[in-house]
This record gives structure tokens, C-alpha cells and sequence, in this order.
């Protein structure tokens, strides 16, 4: 297969200097050779990438979902460029700037109630290590040092790190490490694709609580916490869910005292159609990270909130060693606050989530059709996106072997037309930042939708 499409002098030197040197994340590197062409960009507008050559493609997956507002967008840009005259970075132990602080009060003052504490890190794993480390030390600190042991959901994803990577349970990432790995308990997803004739997805939450409570019954003096991706887990497949199993869940930990932790790092920041997915269950977490959009998805930053109880109980003279030790060298970074600071203005002065609205039913509109191709099923949306699977057989939900490769025929055949999409496996996905258009929304779907008939024509 050429990778020829994608060619030209500039992006293939450049390609061939990266292949060189560089190791990339998420990738089998052999790919390259043939499969998978390496595209150099150079300069970023709205939606739209562009590489060496000056083709163009539409980000239709926000850059791993961080990107909220487009690239080079000016203002977010203009709150780097202010603050990097002002002060860059600084040591975040005994000092502090005004970006953190305003963020930190602005991000208390829009985070479900009871949130008022936010620990600093530079990534969503390392915000799930801090919500996973502080839940243990509360209930240590709390005098309760049995409570060792967290629940997660069949299908989770919470990140790469030895410790995310334990409470998460998508096997591709998790079974090579597993002798690595903390043993954690896991209970149903309450994925509303699994739905039973006759079952809605808020059925489907009721019936995966069963289990979940049971676990947390029976577990209870040994669990520290349950941990969630709130309404989508957006890497186990973009898995969808009723809110209703968030409530259910809240009431459960409450009952049997173990934490709830939310991971809102995907989906917070507007993309499931509430500025947190939680709110559409009416619930606060005890501990919540957020990261991915945080930023607008210009600079590395994540926080997990706490409430008061948790600060709390590591609040005490130095000499009862209480404290939260945890700390990363760039944690608190001034530049980074600055341009989340600037994204939750953006989030303050606009109407973001209501604009979000009309995107959302517009790209359903345009997704609709979709569900008539023979190796098409399971569309679904929550807000900003929409995900569908690839199946060789729709009247059995047969699927595609994975090495058959499916959604890589799907990336390259958009890519050649100047779409971004990529498929995780068979499960096609759009996760577009808000600043597109419903014009723009019209091509991406319609390219994804060539791109697919190509990829299951035989
Ligand atoms: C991306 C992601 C993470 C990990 O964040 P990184 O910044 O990639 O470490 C954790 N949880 C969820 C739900 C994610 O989507």
C-alpha cells in the first residue's frame, strides 16, 4: 500500500527524520512502514490542521479530545503569551501566582457542590493517582488503614500509569502489565448497548447496580473507593450510559462508605451537553478529576477536587505525618493555569453548552442516515459525541476480527480527504471541538460515512 497520498518532498523528509528518533504513543511502530502514514503538520486554524504541503484535514476527534475551541485560537493563545512575559513557572510548594488561585476559585465556584479543594498535577493519570493515593490516606488517616482496595467498571479507562492503569479495564492497554498492577474489584459496566429486548438504558442502570451493590455489601470494610467515568467511557469504546446508574451509585457509597470518584477528565468541560456529565445526575463525586479540556487543550494541567471532609483529615500538626506528600515537578504550572483560566472565561462569557446543543442534534441529524448502511450498528450520542460500531453482520452482531484492521482502512480513507477520524477497533467516533460548523459537521460525517463503506465493501 503507498503511503503516497500523503507524500511530497517536505512532509517526507520530515517523516523520515521522526521515524528516525522518535517512539510514538499508542503505536505499533511498524505500522509506519506501510499501513500508517506519518503526517507532519505545521500549523493549526479553527478545526483544521494542516501539514507541509498545505493539505488540509479536519480534526474531527479534538485532538484526543482536548481541544475545546480550535487551534491557535487567539484568545486562549493570548493568555499564554501575556502570562509567559509575566512569570513562566515557579516551584508550586509554599508559592503561589494568580492564575492558580483565580482557577482554582472559578473552578470551585461551576464544580458540583461540596468541591472546594483542588490538587494540582500536569495529566489525567497523574490526577488518578492522586484521587486513588488520597482515598487510601483518607481512610488510613481516618483510622480505617484496611480500607486498601477500589471498585472500577468492566470497560473503564482511567489512564497509562501503573496506578490508572489498574483501576482501568480495557485489556488491550491493562493484561501485558497486569503482574504489575494493584488488584482491584470490578463490577458490571452499565453500558446501555447491552440492553435486553424490551430493556431502556435506565433499565440496564437498575439491573448493573444489583451486582455493584452486592460487591460494595460484601467489600465493603476492605474498599476505599469506586471510580467512574461519568455517562461515556470514551476509551472502553465510547460505552454509553443513563445517568441514573450515577445516582444509584452515589446512594450505594454513601450507604456502605466508600468514596465515589469521578474521572470527568474526557468528558467534563461541556462534552456530554452539562459543563460536567455528573450534573445530569444531580450528584457530587468526593473526589473528581478533570484534565483533557481543562486546558482547552493547549497545555498539560489536570486537578482533582475535593470536598472539605477529605481535606480535612489530612489537616493536622506536621509531626502526625498526615500530610498529602504527593507532588510533580511541573504541578501548578503558571502558563498552563492561565490558559484554563482563560477556557473557563471563555465557558463564563459564551453560551458554550447551549451552542453545544444545536451542534449535537445537527450532528445527529447528519449521523442518522448512517444507521441504514448494512455493517452499521449501535449509534449512539451523548452531547458532543457520537459513536457508532462497524459489524460484519448486523442481524447477528457478528464483528470484525481486529486483525482485519477495519478502522484504520476507516482513518486512512478519511485521512485521504482531509478528515482526522480515529477509530478505536471497530467503533467509529466523533468527538469534534465546539467551533465547528454545521457545514463542517456535514462533511465530516458524510466523508466517515465513504470512509466506512470502503472499509466493510468486502
Ligand atoms: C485520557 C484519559 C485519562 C488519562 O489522561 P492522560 O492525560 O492521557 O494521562 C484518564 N481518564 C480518562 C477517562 C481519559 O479519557
Amino acid at each position: 500500500m503507498s503511503l503516497l497520498p500523503f507524500g511530497g518532498p517536505l512532509n517526507e523528509a520530515l517523516a523520515t527524520r521522526d521515524l528516525a528518533h522518535v517512539w510514538h504513543p499508542c503505536t505499533q511502530m511498524k505500522d509506519h512502514e506501510r499501513d500508517m502514514p506519518m503526517i507532519p503538520l505545521r500549523r493549526g486554524d479553527g478545526v483544521w490542521l494542516e501539514d507541509l504541503e498545505g493539505r488540509r484535514y479536519l480534526d474531527a476527534i479534538s485532538s484526543w479530545w482536548v481541544n475545546l475551541f480550535g487551534h491557535a485560537n487567539p484568545r486562549l493563545g493570548g493568555a499564554i503569551k501575556a502570562q509567559l512575559d509575566e512569570l513562566e513557572h515557579v516551584i508550586f510548594a509554599g508559592f503561589t501566582h494568580e492564575p492558580a488561585v483565580q482557577l482554582a476559585e472559578e473552578l470551585v465556584r461551576v464544580a458540583p457542590p461540596g468541591l472546594t479543594r483542588c490538587f494540582f498535577a500536569d495529566n489525567g493519570s497523574a490526577a488518578i493517582e492522586v484521587a486513588v493515593k488520597m482515598s487510601f490516606h483518607y481512610w488510613r488517616n481516618r483510622g480505617q488503614a484496611r480500607k486498601t482496595r477500589f471498585v472500577t467498571l468492566a470497560n473503564s479507562y482511567h489512564g497509562e500509569t501503573l496506578g490508572a492503569l489498574a483501576v482501568g479495564n480495557v485489556a488491550l492497554y491493562k493484561d501485558i502489565y497486569a503482574p504489575l498492577l494493584m488488584d482491584v474489584l470490578t463490577a458490571p459496566s452499565p453500558d446501555a448497548s447491552a440492553a435486553e429486548p424490551g430493556e431502556s438504558a435506565a433499565d440496564v442502570a437498575r439491573r448493573q447496580m444489583i451486582p455493584m451493590r452486592a460487591l460494595l455489601a460484601r467489600h465493603a470494610e476492605e474498599i476505599a473507593g469506586v471510580i467512574v467515568e461519568p455517562l461515556v467511557q470514551c476509551a472502553g469504546d465510547m460505552r454509553m450510559y443513563h445517568p441514573a446508574y450515577l445516582r444509584l451509585l452515589r446512594e450505594a457509597c454513601d450507604e456502605f462508605g466508600v468514596h465515589l470518584i469521578a474521572d470527568e477528565i474526557a468528558v467534563g468541560f461541556g462534552r456530554t451537553g452539562t459543563l460536567f456529565a455528573c450534573e445530569q445526575a444531580g450528584i457530587s463525586p468526593d473526589l473528581m478529576c478533570v484534565s483533557k479540556g481543562l486546558t482547552g487543550g493547549y497545555l498539560p494541567l489536570s486537578i482533582t477536587l475535593a470536598g472539605e471532609e477529605i481535606y480535612d483529615a489530612f489537616y493536622d500538626e506536621y509531626a502526625k505525618l498526615r500530610a498529602f506528600l504527593h507532588s510533580h515537578s511541573y504541578t501548578g504550572n503558571a502558563l498552563a493555569c492561565a490558559v484554563a483560566r482563560e477556557t473557563l472565561r471563555i465557558f463564563a462569557e459564551e453560551p458554550v453548552i447551549e451552542r453545544n446543543r444545536g451542534l449535537a442534534a445537527h450532528l445527529a441529524r447528519a449521523a442518522a442516515p448512517l444507521a441504514d448502511h448494512p455493517h452499521v450498528a449501535g449509534i449512539r450520542q451523548t452531547g458532543m459525541i457520537l459513536a457508532l460500531d462497524m459489524v460484519k453482520d448486523r442481524a447477528t452482531g457478528e464483528t470484525y476480527d481486529f486483525r482485519e484492521r477495519r478502522g484504520l482502512r476507516v482513518y486512512r480513507h478519511a485521512l485521504e480527504r482531509g478528515i482526522l477520524i480515529r477509530p478505536i477497533g471497530n467503533v467509529v467516533y466523533f468527538m469534534p471541538p465546539y467551533v465547528i460548523s454545521p457545514d463542517e459537521i456535514d462533511l465530516m460525517v458524510r466523508v466517515a460515512g465513504e470512509a466506512i463503506e470502503a472499509a466493510t465493501c468486502d
